[in-house]
């Protein structure tokens, strides 16, 4: 079995990134600017705008925050888009998820201008993925072909069961796995598929975005399959200072020891959805997808 190392590969990409900014600003361009709006004071919502913020730094991005409470109004955070939208600064922007209940998701996912949403949740960077235009990509399925393409696992022909069927990981995971340059062949499971273990047990290429602790197990994986273990939900430990440590969607202590390849839980896809998100950043910031 080898680990598949996403925070060895996420600091190569970053060194990669901080290079390329550096050419920029020595060309005396703009350094590329993200933006992120935080609605609330939800400890996951702050602790992942928190590293966005950070990881911006490290490579030499510029980084704004644009904070509001909890009772926010649609049209306060509509119009606060509209100004992202139009400021010629910002290259790219997040709006933080989850959002308020008053507040519509879709809404504002779809007032963002496809060419700064850097998250790719807006419908026409989701239609161009589909169709397999440039587009920005939703950054944990991103980041986790890029980890197959870098550990150089061999896609071509293999079957690749996804499971999960999320807007943001499990749907453009599949989408991703089944175009010409992975050339999978993708069954997308879910909480209605029948036999799910059977199912899982015929993946070479087994992608686990389901958010429920170690649900999958030895028998359900075949001999030698590639397992990418997208799940992180925390769960209460009396080890940590934090007081919880996050659990993986795979048993890894039974399932290492079939599998050719394995992410771990944290340091496998974690680091890479954090660095693809620069990755867009940067397409943005150089017109690389809307030229
Ligand atoms: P989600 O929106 O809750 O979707 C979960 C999916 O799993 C749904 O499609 C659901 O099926 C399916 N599912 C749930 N229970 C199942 C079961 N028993 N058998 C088969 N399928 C089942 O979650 P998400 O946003 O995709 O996230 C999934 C996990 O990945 C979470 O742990 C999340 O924290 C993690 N995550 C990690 C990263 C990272 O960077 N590492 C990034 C994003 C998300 P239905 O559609 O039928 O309900």
């Amino acid at each position: 079995m080898k680990l598949i190392e996403g925070n060895k590969i996420a600091a190569e990409i970053k060194a990669e990134i901080a290079e390329q900014v550096k050419e920029l600003a020595a060309k005396g361009q703009k350094v590329p600017h993200l933006s992120a709006v935080l609605v609330g004071h939800d400890g996951g919502s702050e602790t992942y705008v928190a590293f966005k913020i950070k990881d911006c730094e490290s490579v030499g991005f510029k980084s704004s925050l644009h904070r509001y409470e909890d009772d926010v109004t649609e049209e306060e955070l509509l119009a606060k888009v509209a100004e992202l939208n139009n400021n010629p600064d910002v290259d790219g922007f997040i709006v933080q998820l989850p959002l308020p209940k008053h507040i519509s998701e879709q809404k504002v996912i779809e007032a963002i201008d496809p060419r700064k949403d850097v998250d790719g949740f807006h419908p026409e960077n989701v239609g161009r993925m589909v169709i397999g235009l440039p587009s920005f990509v939703s950054a944990t399925p991103y980041g986790i072909v890029e980890l197959l393409k870098r550990y150089k696992i061999e896609t071509s022909g293999k079957n690749c069961v996804v499971v999960g069927r999320s807007n943001i990981v499990g749907r453009p995971m599949s989408v991703l796995m089944s175009q010409k340059e992975m050339n999978t062949t993708v069954t997308v499971a879910h909480s209605r598929t029948k036999n799910l273990a059977e199912v899982c047990a015929s993946a070479d290429i087994l992608i686990a975005a389901i958010g429920s602790p170690e649900f999958l197990k030895a028998n359900m994986v075949k001999e030698g399959a590639v397992v990418i273990d997208v799940g992180t939900t925390r769960v209460p430990s009396s080890e940590t200072k934090s007081g919880f440590r996050l659990k993986g969607d795979v048993k890894f202590d039974e399932v290492s020891s079939k599998c050719s390849y394995i992410t771990p839980v944290p340091g496998g896809v974690g680091p890479m959805t954090r660095v693809s998100l620069l990755k867009n950043t940067l397409l943005a910031a150089t017109n690389k997808i809307y030229s």
